[in-house]
């Protein structure tokens, strides 16, 4: 039986050959990219699907402020603001950032998943979607709401 780890393709085997590096750091880029904002979208919908709050209107700090474009930058901005918000120092909670990180590595994982084009997608949401609902879920049970 073959070690699961070892059935895993590296980068090279899985980017067509000929494929210039450029090419490469872009997609990779765009995937880490594309699934950190996947996350900081979640995170909105964890927390405001449970207090029944709409999805739209721009992010905003628990002190009512919004935030401006830099103070919403997935992956970026946690770090930068070291966990707390610039206007009045409230904590922003370390499992946004977790799962920022979390739904880059789901998103970069589906691009590079072996197999037919179609599966690492199809996967990739799967997960997205379960972490969403498994979120919302622990979110309304803290809370009491479901
Ligand atoms: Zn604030």
């Amino acid at each position: 039986m073959p070690d699961a780890a070892a059935s895993w393709p590296s980068l090279a085997s899985v980017v067509p050959s000929g494929t210039p590096a450029a090419v490469v750091v872009v997609v990779v880029v765009f995937a880490v990219a594309l699934g950190a904002s996947i996350g900081s979208f979640l995170a909105v919908v964890i927390e405001r699907v449970p207090r029944g709050e709409t999805l739209g209107g721009r992010s905003h700090c628990a002190c009512g402020r919004e935030l401006t474009w830099r103070e919403n930058l997935p992956l970026v901005s946690w770090p930068l603001q070291r966990g707390r918000a610039r206007c009045c120092g409230a904590a922003i909670p370390a499992w946004y950032l977790v799962l920022e990180v979390c739904c880059a590595l789901v998103v970069l994982g589906a691009v590079l998943a072996p197999g037919p084009w179609w599966l690492g997608p199809l996967g990739g949401v799967v997960v997205l979607v379960a972490l969403g609902a498994a979120g919302v879920a622990g979110s309304g049970a803290r809370r009491g709401r479901l």
